[in-house]
């Protein structure tokens, strides 16, 4: 569905991306791990057009990405939740989900869309009123996630949805993600949780200073040495 093909980007001198190839399949969650700076959040930004790579091709079902502007990109059915929470402080969380689905114009299945992010995050239909700047750093990172479903995306990317919160959330989040890809939707997932991005993905790549070092069914580097190392903790 997505494909990455010898990806490259430089801000300025430095070259953030070194020719990196990524494949991401219909139906599949997809992680990309790496430590801080790694080059994460450039990826996504480079498949949302936000940044332009220097070198390399992103194609979308059969078609070229990069000449794309970020509007049409978003239309095509990729969206972005961006890293930390970023909702519209005085809206209401309603007006928040409403306007995820700014570009779309069926309002029966807007309204469908509405319930069905209402039933994976029941804690947002409670607080349909509240402003989101007034919810706690949890709700907002629901809320964010919500609103990214309610563009009706073919492909959702997280970045690093399970930042800063609790160990409960972080299950529940990681749980919403295994539902809504039960669902069909397809996911590519940024994390710095490796343990939890890695079990639930069908397949990872480790990144490290804007080079692929290591890929494999999620499963599988769950049990790599190096990958154990690095990013599980463990010895
Ligand atoms: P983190 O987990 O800390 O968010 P990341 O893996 O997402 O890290 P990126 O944000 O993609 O990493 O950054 C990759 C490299 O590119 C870093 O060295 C970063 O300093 C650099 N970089 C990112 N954005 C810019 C920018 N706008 N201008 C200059 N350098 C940048």
């Amino acid at each position: 569905m997505l494909h990455i093909q010898n990806l490259n980007v430089h801000y300025g001198g430095i070259h953030a991306l070194r020719g990196i190839n990524i494949d991401i399949p219909d139906n599949k969650i997809i992680t990309l791990i790496g430590a801080n700076g790694a080059g994460k959040s450039t990826t996504l930004r480079s498949i949302m057009g936000i940044t332009k790579p220097s070198q390399g091709s992103i194609r979308h079902q059969g078609e070229e990405l990069t000449k794309y502007k970020t509007k049409d990109i978003v239309e095509k059915g990729i969206v972005l939740v961006p890293e930390g929470r970023r909702v519209f402080a005085n809206l209401t969380v309603e007006e928040n989900l409403i306007l995820g689905a700014y570009c779309r114009s069926d309002k029966d299945e807007i309204k469908k869309d509405m319930e069905w992010v209402y039933e994976l995050f029941p804690r947002l239909k409670e607080r349909l009123w509240q402003k989101a700047g007034t919810m706690s750093g949890g709700e907002q990172q629901m809320l964010a996630v919500g609103r990214g479903l309610m563009t009706k995306p073919k492909l959702l990317m997280m970045d690093e949805p399970s930042l800063g919160l609790a160990p409960l959330l972080v299950k529940e989040i990681f749980n919403i993600i295994k539902e809504i890809h039960r669902q069909g939707m397809t996911i590519l997932l940024i994390e710095q949780n490796a343990k939890a991005a890695l079990e639930v993905a069908d397949y990872g790549y480790v990144l490290e200073t804007g080079t692929i070092v290591l890929e494999g069914p999620g499963k599988e580097l769950l049990t790599n040495e190096e990958v154990k190392n690095a990013y599980l903790g463990e010895a």
